[in-house]
């Protein structure tokens, strides 16, 4: 990665936090160089508008795909796709769905004409064995995923599916169902889990992108805390903390996403931060890469 770049993208973090991630990116491509696993990632998605704007996440974003491997097949767990019940989308190829209101027009007009993967949904529906997952054909790519996967493989040249969310379901659940999916990292699907790890859009402070107010710094932080202990209890049941917990999620659709990628972890994983702020007071624009 050009350093230049690089510290412009960190430019809102302190020097030692920056000296660490660059040498942790660079571990992150010594790792990849001897391993057939694949990583597994979470991706604080934050505005739709990082999807055609040049914003320190979106530029993370990019970096980061440079150095990732190329995966046989991509499985998103969107915040954006809730369901009654679990469904994977078996479309050979995926529509882009502008699934938003109130954004230019620029952005209804963003495509990502990535292929699909019928064979690795059909190996997602084989391999949980806790439920029934269903197959879909209606759903394509919301901006949970091409938002992200547009600075991440900006060739779509690397086939996507999805996966949605049981709205009706526990934290717990959503982290056993992580899982079920986890011999997928063995056959080259890179499973990318997009939300926020604070995510409250009423406390939005649309014109002051550096406000942070403190209870979102003090559930991110728990959430890195946590994550670094290796220890994902207080996470699964992170409402018996309900004023946080209210303030952090007054719904936990882009909470969920991130049971997924800590059932996906392995004990050996390293773990990385990208971009770890608060953006516009009240959303948490933390990544997490286990690899
Ligand atoms: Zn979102």
């Amino acid at each position: 990665m050009n350093r230049k770049d690089f510290l412009t993208a960190l430019g809102v973090l302190p020097l030692s936090a920056i000296a660490m991630q660059l040498k942790d990116l660079e571990r992150i491509t010594e790792t990849f160089g001897g391993s057939e696993r694949m990583p597994v990632l979470f991706i604080g998605h934050g505005n739709p508008m990082n999807a055609i704007t040049d914003t320190v996440y979106s530029r993370s974003w990019a970096e980061l795909g440079k150095k990732l491997p190329l995966p046989k097949a991509i499985l998103c767990i969107s915040a954006h796709w809730l369901t009654n019940g679990t469904a994977v989308n078996v479309n050979a190829q995926q529509s882009t769905i502008h699934d938003f209101g109130g954004f230019p027009d620029e952005l209804f007009k963003v495509q990502y004409p990535a292929a699909g993967s019928p064979e690795m949904a059909r190996a997602v529906i084989q391999e949980v064995k806790s439920v029934k997952v269903k197959e879909d054909k209606e759903w394509g790519l919301d901006h949970g995923a091409w938002s992200v996967l547009k600075h991440l493989y900006p060739k779509a040249n690397v086939p996507v599916f999805q996966m949605s969310i049981d709205y009706g379901k526990s934290p717990e659940y959503h982290y056993k169902l992580g899982k079920e999916l986890s011999a997928l990292r063995n056959r080259g699907v890179l499973i990318l889990s997009s939300g926020n790890i604070v995510h409250n859009l009423g406390m939005v402070s649309w014109n002051e992108p550096t406000k942070k107010f403190d209870w979102a710094i003090e559930f991110d932080t728990l959430v890195k805390e946590q994550v670094l202990k290796n220890d994902p209890q207080p996470l699964i049941d992170y409402q018996k903390n309900a004023r946080l917990a209210q303030l952090a999620h007054p719904t936990n659709d882009h909470y969920l996403p991130l049971m997924y990628t800590l059932g996906l972890r392995d004990q050996k994983d390293e773990v990385n931060f990208l971009t770890e702020t608060i953006d516009m007071g009240s959303i948490s624009m933390r990544s997490i890469l286990f690899s």
